[in-house]
């Protein structure tokens, strides 16, 4: 099966199997993930908010804008990479994701990563780091490459993990914004 077809069939699953009735509900719809199935860098952030719950696509919203202006800075763009969320449906209020709903949501993400195959994974913020690199900092680990091994359905899979600030945290933090651009330096050397 080719990649898109994976990647479809990963969605239909989600779908047919009502993983986190109680969000499906209240959402629009599903946030599956956009960009290239052969991207070799992956964004991973937390769940939908307004702006992505209505488009049916992640980060289109403020933290999107800011995102696309540090992929432009290293000369990548939405159409050479694929960005998705742990979170596929917008928690009400934009709250925090719950542990089950991660959990809940875990495996599709997973699948998704084995379909794709990229060189790198950029977990943006801490909830998406901990579901890698659980009980490390984000504030100790932000730009540093880690080498994690993953088995899913009797396969192993080796991924290259990069936890970054999240950019909503950077937008208004100049500090923090000034620290994501110098780490986002590092997805360049990684991917050429
Ligand atoms: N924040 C996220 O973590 N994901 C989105 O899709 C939008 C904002």
């Amino acid at each position: 099966m080719n990649k898109q077809r994976v990647l479809d069939q990963i969605k239909a699953d989600i779908l047919h199997q009502n993983i986190c009735p109680d969000l499906a509900k209240q959402a629009n719809q599903l946030v599956f993930g956009t960009g290239s199935v052969d991207a070799n860098v992956v964004f991973i952030g937390e769940a939908p908010g307004k702006n992505e719950d209505l488009k049916g696509e992640p980060f289109v919203g403020a933290s999107g804008k800011f995102l696309d202006e540090m992929l432009d800075s290293i000369g990548l763009s939405r159409t050479n990479i694929y960005i998705t969320n742990i979170v596929k449906y917008r928690p009400p209020k934009n709250r925090d994701p719950s542990r089950e709903e991660k959990e809940a949501f875990i495996p599709f993400l997973y699948a998704q990563l084995a379909a794709i195959a990229p060189k790198v994974v950029v977990t943006l913020g801490r909830h998406s780091t901990s579901c890698f690199l659980p009980g490390l900092q984000i504030s100790a680990i932000h730009g540093q490459t880690h080498d994690i091994t993953v088995k899913i359905e009797n396969k192993q899979y080796n991924w290259t993990i990069l936890p970054l600030y999240h950019p909503a945290a950077a937008i208004y933090n100049q500090k923090l914004r000034q620290t994501l651009r110098d780490d986002f330096k590092t997805i360049k050397q990684i991917t050429k």
